[in-house]
C-alpha cells in the first residue's frame, strides 16, 4: 500500500471547507464473515498497537467474547451470537464490530466542539482527543452505537483504523494479524469487486441471501462487510438499516442556517435603523430630572 497523505475533508463544529484538499482514493476494510474463526487474533493486535490498558476487573460469564460491549479502551469486538433458524439450525456467528467510518457520519454531525472529530478525504473518521469536550453529543448520533467515554478523561475514544499506519502505507493492525484473510483493506472500490466476487461463491454454496453490508443510510460506509444471511444483518450485531437521525440533519442543517439567518436579520435591522434614525438618545423625561 502506498503511503497515504491524510488530507481533511470534514472537521466537527466546522463549516470552512478544508483549503485545497486534494482528492484521495478512499481505504476500506472488508470483513468476510464466513471466513471469521473467532480467534481474535485482531483484538489483540488493535489493543497492541494502540497501547491501550486492557480491563480486567469483569468476572467470567461463561461467554467467549472478551467484554460485553465496546469500552474506551476497547475499540472492536467479535461479537458472538447464537442464531435459531426457522428451521429449528442453531448458528454460530461470529462477527468484528468497530467504528465503521461512516461517509456521512452521525458522530460528526452532532459533535460541537471545533476540530474534536475529523473526516480524512481518504475516508477515515478521527477524534482528536485535545479538542473533545466530553459532551458525549457523538455518542447519540452514531447510529452504530461505537463512540465511547474515559470517565477518567472525560475524552471519547473509538477505532481509528490507524489511521497513523495506513498515513505511513501500512494496512491497519487487525488486517495484518489475521490468520484466515477474513480482513482486507484497499480502496473502497477494489474492496467491493472482491466482496461481490465472494458473495457470488456463497450463493453457489448454497447461501442464497448472502450479501454486502454497505449501508446507504450512512453514505455507506469504510468498512465493509460480506454477511451469508444479508437480509438479517441483526443476526450478527448488526443494525438492519442505520441511519443518521432526521432531527441531527434538521439541527445541523436547515435550523441552523436559519439561526444564523436570524441573527444576521437582526444585526441588519440595527444598522439600518441606525442609519435612518442615528443614535439612541436618553430624554430628559426619561431621566427623571
Ligand atoms: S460508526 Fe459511529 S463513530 Fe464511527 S464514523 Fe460512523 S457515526 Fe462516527
Ligand atoms: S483475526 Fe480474523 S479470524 Fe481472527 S477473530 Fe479477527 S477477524 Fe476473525
Amino acid at each position: 500500500m502506498p503511503t497515504v497523505s491524510l488530507e481533511v475533508k470534514a472537521v466537527s463544529a466546522t463549516t470552512t471547507p478544508a483549503p485545497g484538499m486534494k482528492e484521495a482514493p478512499r481505504v476500506a476494510k472488508l470483513i468476510d464473515v464466513s471466513s471469521c474463526i473467532g480467534c481474535k487474533a485482531c483484538e489483540v493486535a488493535c489493543q497492541e498497537w494502540n497501547d491501550l490498558p486492557p480491563s480486567v476487573d469483569r468476572p467470567f460469564t461463561g461467554s467467549y467474547q472478551t467484554m460485553p460491549d465496546l469500552q474506551w479502551n476497547f475499540w472492536q469486538l467479535i461479537k458472538f451470537r447464537e442464531v435459531l433458524h426457522q428451521d429449528g439450525r442453531l448458528e454460530w456467528t461470529m462477527t468484528k464490530y468497530q467504528c465503521m467510518h461512516c461517509a456521512d457520519p452521525g458522530c460528526l454531525r452532532a459533535c460541537p466542539a471545533p476540530g474534536a472529530i475529523v473526516q480524512y478525504a481518504n475516508g477515515i473518521v478521527d477524534f482528536v482527543q485535545e479538542n473533545c469536550i466530553g459532551c458525549g453529543y457523538c455518542i447519540t448520533g452514531c447510529p452504530f452505537d461505537v463512540p465511547r467515554l474515559n470517565p477518567q478523561t472525560g475524552k471519547v475514544s473509538k477505532c481509528t483504523l490507524c489511521s497513523d499506519r495506513v498515513a505511513a502505507g501500512l494496512e491497519p493492525a487487525c488486517i495484518k494479524a489475521c490468520p484466515t484473510n477474513c480482513l482486507s483493506f484497499g480502496t473502497k472500490e477494489k474492496l467491493l469487486q472482491i466482496a461481490h466476487r465472494r458473495v457470488e461463491q456463497l450463493k453457489e454454496r448454497g447461501f442464497t441471501k448472502a450479501g454486502v453490508y454497505d449501508p446507504p443510510g450512512v453514505g455507506g460506509t469504510h468498512v465493509i462487510y460480506v454477511l451469508p444471511h444479508a437480509d438479517r444483518p441483526e443476526d450478527y450485531g448488526l443494525p438492519k438499516d442505520p441511519k443518521v437521525s432526521w432531527t441531527l440533519k434538521l439541527w445541523k442543517g436547515p435550523l441552523k442556517w436559519l439561526g444564523r439567518l436570524i441573527v444576521f436579520g437582526g444585526i441588519l435591522a440595527a444598522f439600518v435603523h441606525y442609519l435612518r434614525f442615528g443614535p439612541h438618545r436618553v430624554r430628559e423625561e426619561d431621566t427623571g430630572k
